[in-house]
């Protein structure tokens, strides 16, 4: 018999990450706040819904969560209908949302007295990661319980690793976000330098990443930034969110991050002109 999994929070990534799960074969139940969505995706996927995360967590071999930041973590995993009020014992908790390093620690501690195990495994990839099923999942927590779950987090992933203990997956995603804001600024002044120069940019795009300039960000953000169409992919509030997990736990670790406190700032003000729900390659309008 395939093992049941729920899957709580359907927004841009959980959509198609809960799609396939049950393409894989897993019996698959979802739950989101909004329920419509939740029967949208029922409707698409032929999977059952539940009313509240504990229902969903019910009978379920794994749950995986994937909402919005810290606040809602602690909400779907140990509010009053919460999934730690419904999940059995042995059950894995795996969490997708990026958070912080603190969280993926307080709600493995939570897990832990309910004799279940949790994975912080936030992720990398972006919508068409999800949709394609090709995501970075960086996870922390028990190397068996990882063991177990990383097969199912396979039907959406295709680097799944384990990186350390409760709160590593988490850390190793604000890596992930420090290294990409500075390079988003550094091709938007490329890509704005090479429209004031006079230059037929989609050629220089097109010619630079083949060489050393090249980057995920250049193959695919480069044309559209030009374009300047950025309604699409992850949002700036997402990441000013995400800069800001990175900048408190910098404030504790010790670390400098002083182009990611400058990036930061810029994403401030494209959400105050409009550009919340943009994607982040929009730091190119502030150009
Ligand atoms: P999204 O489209 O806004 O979806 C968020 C989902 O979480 C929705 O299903 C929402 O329910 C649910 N939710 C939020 N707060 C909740 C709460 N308190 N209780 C119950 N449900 C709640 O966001 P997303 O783009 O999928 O991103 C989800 C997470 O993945 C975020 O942490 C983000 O930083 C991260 N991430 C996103 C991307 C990307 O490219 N989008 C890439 C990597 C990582 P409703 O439908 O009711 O609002």
């Amino acid at each position: 018999m395939s093992a049941k999994v729920a899957f709580i929070g359907l927004g841009v990534m959980g959509f198609p990450m809960a799609g396939h799960l049950k393409a894989k074969g897993y019996d698959v139940i979802v739950f989101n706040r909004t329920a419509a969505k939740a029967q949208e995706w029922a409707g698409k996927h032929g999977g059952k819904s539940a009313p509240t995360p504990a229902a969903a967590a019910k009978d379920a071999d794994f749950v995986m969560t994937m909402v919005g930041n810290d606040n809602d973590v602690l909400e779907v995993v140990g509010g009053k209908e919460g999934v730690l009020s419904g999940i059995k014992k042995g059950a894995i908790l795996v969490d997708h949302t990026t958070a912080s390093a603190d969280v993926a620690r307080k709600v493995h501690a939570m897990a832990k007295e309910k004799g279940v195990h949790f994975i912080d495994a936030p992720v990398s990839g972006g919508q068409a990661g999800a949709e394609n099923g090709k995501l970075t999942v960086m996870c922390g927590g028990d190397p068996e319980a990882f063991a177990r779950a990383k097969p199912v987090m396979d039907s959406y992933g295709r680097a799944v690793t384990l990186l350390g203990p409760a709160g590593a997956g988490q850390l190793t995603k604000m890596v992930n976000q420090i290294c990409i804001a500075g390079l988003v600024q550094g091709l938007s002044e490329g890509i704005a330098f090479a429209e004031k120069a006079g230059l037929d940019a989609e050629l220089v795009l097109d010619v630079i990443s083949k060489g050393a300039a090249q980057s995920w960000q250049m193959e695919n953000r480069g044309k559209t930034m030009h374009a300047r169409k950025f309604d699409f992919g992850f949002a700036v509030d997402w990441m000013r969110k995400d800069l800001g997990i990175c900048i408190a736990e910098a404030t504790r670790n010790g670390a400098k991050l002083p182009v990611t406190q400058t990036v930061l700032g810029y994403y401030n003000e494209v959400s105050k002109a409009g550009g919340s729900r943009w994607d982040t390659s929009s730091l190119i309008t502030r150009l």
